[in-house]
């Protein structure tokens, strides 16, 4: 059995739902099939979930909603029409709109989780209504039917009892459409994972019926070796396996949701990435191991957004708990950390930048300097994670020296460097505005030289 996930722009119109319908009907083992809600049709469009979300603050605010609510309406009435299904689904979906924006406002992230999981979940109706209408028998399976999450305040994740409940969709006979996103909590409580979530519940269904193959369909022939905005023409990458696929998720490779590895991950389902728009193409295969030969590296990845706290004290070294108390205060705020490269007598904490206020910033570094009594304590802010990944990293000798020669030829100083200990993957902390230039020049001595 193979599960696949459609993403947004795969089901965005009545034409692209056509190409799923085609690509299912290709092969009989596509039984399970988790959906988007509507994406972007082109590059001004805006996602349904988008609109959802506008909808949502506004009745939040208590503004006329009317008008946004046709909005979301119209686009699924056009996908509707252009398939030849007649309006009764429209009424239903127009239906379900108005209760939802009547529901419960007590607590907004719930208020507004519930109103964006209306673009999956009426997606999925709908095509499953057009599965059938073209002879082939579907069926639509809300994530009520064992989809079970967490309560607030974690965000959200799948209880290990969702996947028992979820197992016996391997028995079905019919396609079942699932809506991506969202599931619900023991007492009922639609609660939806982050944006681009709907990967990740593909994955969830992929592991709970122990699924042979999770195809993710995109709109992309396949996973490349670096951003194709900033390195011309990258090479493709044909395998990988799943930690370099985490490694690289984790620093701008978006084509699939980082969080989304982990359920195929424990039991060892591959994953394909296709493409809905050129379905012949082999795709990436994200696999539990592969045989490593030729380069080193897979693939290099870039994000910016990242602040460091540093800190230093005299004899830090000897201070039984520094660290624990340190990381204590940015868990008093709520904050994650991504990295902690230090030294004898200093340390610093990396973490994403959206997760600091002007607030918590003077907070945190009031807390530093009196309760550890730091000598010198600084938050910066304007940083880039520079993440070369692969494999065949950790034979290879040289390497960093390598990458880190690379880095100096155009100019910037390496901030910070971070060898996890699996060694698959080499961080370089650089200031943000180098991050193009080095993503070139580590592509041009690992892969090929590359014009700029
Ligand atoms: N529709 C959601 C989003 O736009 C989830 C998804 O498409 O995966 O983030």
């Amino acid at each position: 059995m193979i599960v696949c996930k459609f993403g947004g722009t795969s089901v965005a119109s009545a034409e692209q739902i056509q190409k799923v319908a085609n690509i299912v009907k290709s092969n009989p083992a596509r039984k399970i099939v988790a959906v988007s809600a509507p994406g972007k049709r082109s590059g001004d469009d805006i996602k349904v979930t988008d609109l959802l979300i506008n909808l949502a603050m506004a009745a939040l605010k208590n503004e006329e909603i009317e008008e946004k609510l046709q909005i979301v309406v119209n686009r699924f009435m056009a996908i509707a029409d252009g398939l030849e299904l007649d309006h009764t689904i429209c009424d239903v979906i127009a239906e379900d709109l108005r209760e939802r924006v009547q529901g419960d406002k007590s607590n907004e992230e719930l208020f507004i989780d519930s109103i964006k999981a209306a673009g999956e979940d009426n997606n999925a109706k709908l095509i499953a209504a057009y599965f059938n209408s073209i002879g082939m028998p579907a069926r639509y399976v809300s994530p009520k039917e064992g989809l079970i999450v967490n309560d607030l305040p974690e965000r959200t994740y799948a209880l290990p009892e969702a996947y028992a409940n979820l197992s016996p969709l391997k028995y079905t006979k019919e396609i079942i459409v699932f809506p991506g996103f969202f599931g619900y909590t023991k007492a009922g409580i639609l609660r939806t994972f982050d944006r681009g979530g709907s990967d990740i519940t593909g994955s969830i269904l992929a592991a709970a019926v122990e699924a042979e193959l999770y195809e993710n369909f995109t709109d992309v022939d396949c996973v490349f070796s670096a951003n194709p905005k900033v390195v011309n023409d990258p090479v493709e990458i044909k395998e990988i396996t799943y930690r370099e696929m985490r490694e690289l998720s984790y620093a701008g490779f978006s084509v699939f949701h980082d969080e989304a590895l982990m359920p195929v991950y424990k039991i060892g389902v591959p994953v394909n990435i296709k493409n809905t728009n050129n379905p012949s193409a082999p795709g990436t295969r994200i696999v539990p191991r592969r045989s490593v030969t030729g380069r080193p590296v897979t693939g290099i990845s870039a994000d910016s957004g990242f602040s460091t706290l540093y800190v230093s004290k005299y004899l830090m070294n000897r201070e039984v708990g520094f660290g624990r108390k340190l990381l204590q205060i940015l868990e008093d705020e709520n904050i994650s950390y991504e990295h902690t490269p230090s030294g004898l007598d200093d340390i610093s904490v990396i973490m994403r930048s959206n997760q600091i206020t002007l607030e918590n910033e003077e907070r945190i570094l009031a807390r530093v300097k009196n309760e550890l009594n730091a000598d010198d304590v600084q938050m910066r802010h304007g940083f880039s994670m520079i993440v070369i990944v692969g494999e065949g990293m950790r034979n290879n000798t040289g390497l960093a020296a390598r990458a880190a020669t690379a880095i100096s030829k155009t100019g910037a100083n390496i901030e910070m460097i971070n060898q996890g200990s699996s060694e698959v993957s080499l961080v370089f902390g650089v200031l943000q505005e180098y991050e193009n230039q080095i993503l070139q020049a580590l592509y041009g001595e690992f892969f090929a030289h590359v014009r700029v």
